[in-house]
């Protein structure tokens, strides 16, 4: 039936799936273990916590009303001294910041806020699932350009993804606008090194492109392994808007807030945009962030700093929860930064079902409805032309209890068993 006047816009057309509805419906339903959607199953840290509380009972009334639209001072202020050092570059906290409604809201806001219809936009596979629908929806045309393996075995890291640089190169020409990067990577968990990032760097400069650096991920970086800011190599600061997450920094997803920083004349678009759609975001969530990285900014060198000591409590989780994928048959991908892990499944049969889809979505379906483990399917995180290349992968989150660790590793036992393994 035609919805005629009543219906979706024509520029939302072909937008209304959405992995995290879909699959987290599905997970709810199944009653299944889940390992799907990214957050923690345990609390934030007490300080965080405490932040909250003491701002709610404060007699400071301006904390329940609106604050300033680019972003509550306080915290603007913490971002600027947080960020100023690993920028290399003196932040201003009142025009070089923005807050927003999640990273989510930091890439709408930038991304509708910098390019125009038919305006290129590349993008870095496996990416993100939200980068391509954002900018199809802005009217700009994403160009991709896949990591591609450089190994295979039964377990590798995503440090053996790689760019082809040629490949990068030809995607750039005179309508490029924006080139999108995730590091460390979702759901790869790659973090890209110097060499990759100053290619990156070298091209933006070249062909006079804006980098959008989501870095949600920034303090997730397992040994050996070192983030680094793309805005802070020689010549990109000034065209370079790098976006975080209070959800990732704190364990608090529902929280919502993000940030960008970036030099003014770029902020300017992604200002207007949050100013006439969100106008600000709550200005006690953003109190009780800002003193929170008061108080890890005070401690970002000692053992007690939670920044730092979050990746060293994940990396057993993470090697754990690799070694029961392997166990079962799975080869993972042992993630360098983030806290989700890849695993390849291409010895698994594809079960049989109605739907036209790629191997990974009836995988995942199957394994949620029959094993009761939830997980996402790495396709999602492709173009059309590239799904093939996540279809024999799962994604699984680790930043989970050892508790919930615990009852994978019994479902993958006894699925072990079950094959007769
Ligand atoms: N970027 C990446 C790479 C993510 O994984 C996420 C997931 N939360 C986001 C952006 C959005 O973050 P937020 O929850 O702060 O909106
Ligand atoms: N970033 C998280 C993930 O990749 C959450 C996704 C979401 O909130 N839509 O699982």
């Amino acid at each position: 039936m035609s919805t005629g006047k009543h219906g979706i816009s024509d520029k939302l057309k072909g937008t209304e799936k959405n992995i995290w509805v879909d699959f987290g419906k599905l997970a709810a339903e199944c009653k299944a273990l889940n390992l799907g959607q990214g957050f923690p199953d345990f609390m934030p840290p007490q300080h965080v916590l405490d932040a909250l509380v003491n701002a709610a009972k404060s007699d400071n009334v301006t904390v329940n009303q609106y604050t300033r639209s680019q972003g509550h001072p306080r915290l603007v202020k913490a971002l600027a001294k947080l960020y100023s050092p690993l920028i290399g570059q003196t932040i201003d906290p009142m025009s070089q910041l923005l807050v927003s409604v999640g990273a989510y809201g930091a890439l709408f806001c930038a991304i509708q806020g910098l390019v125009n219809p038919g305006d290129e936009v590349i993008i870095i596979e496996p990416f993100f699932d939200c980068y391509e629908p954002m900018v199809r929806v802005a009217g700009a045309v994403p160009r991709f350009i896949p990591l591609r393996p450089t190994k295979s075995g039964k377990t590798t890291s995503s440090a053996d993804w790689k760019l082809d640089p040629q490949e990068l190169e030809s995607l750039f020409n005179e309508k490029t606008k924006l080139i999108l990067m995730n590091t460390p990577n979702n759901p790869l968990g790659k973090v890209f090194t110097k060499d990759e990032l100053e290619l990156i760097a070298g091209l933006c400069i070249k062909y006079d492109v804006v980098c959008i650096a989501d870095e949600v991920y920034e303090w997730l970086v397992y040994k050996a392994n070192k983030h680094i800011k793309i805005a802070s190599l020689p010549g990109m600061f000034e065209r370079t808007l790098t976006i975080g997450s209070a959800g990732k920094t704190f364990n608090v997803t529902g929280w919502k807030l993000g940030w960008t920083v970036g030099p003014e004349h770029l902020m300017l678009g992604m200002r207007t945009m949050h100013q006439n759609c969100n106008y600000t975001c709550p200005t006690i969530l953003q109190e009780a962030i800002a003193a929170s990285f008061e108080v890890e900014l005070g401690r970002l060198d000692s053992p007690d700093s939670y920044l730092h000591q979050l990746p060293v409590d994940l990396e057993p989780k993470r090697d754990r929860l690799a070694q029961m994928l392997q166990d079962v048959g799975m080869s993972p991908v042992i993630p360098e930064g983030g806290y989700f892990m890849l695993a390849d499944i291409s010895t698994f049969d594809t079960p049989t079902s109605d739907e036209d889809e790629p191997k990974d979505f009836k995988f995942v379906k199957w394994m949620t409805k029959e094993k009761k483990l939830a997980s996402i399917p790495p396709s999602a995180f492709y173009s059309k032309e590239h799904k093939h290349m996540g279809e024999n992968f799962i994604r699984v989150c680790f930043i989970k209890e050892d508790a919930t660790l615990q009852k994978a590793e019994q479902i993958l036992k006894e699925w072990k068993s079950s094959l007769g393994k």
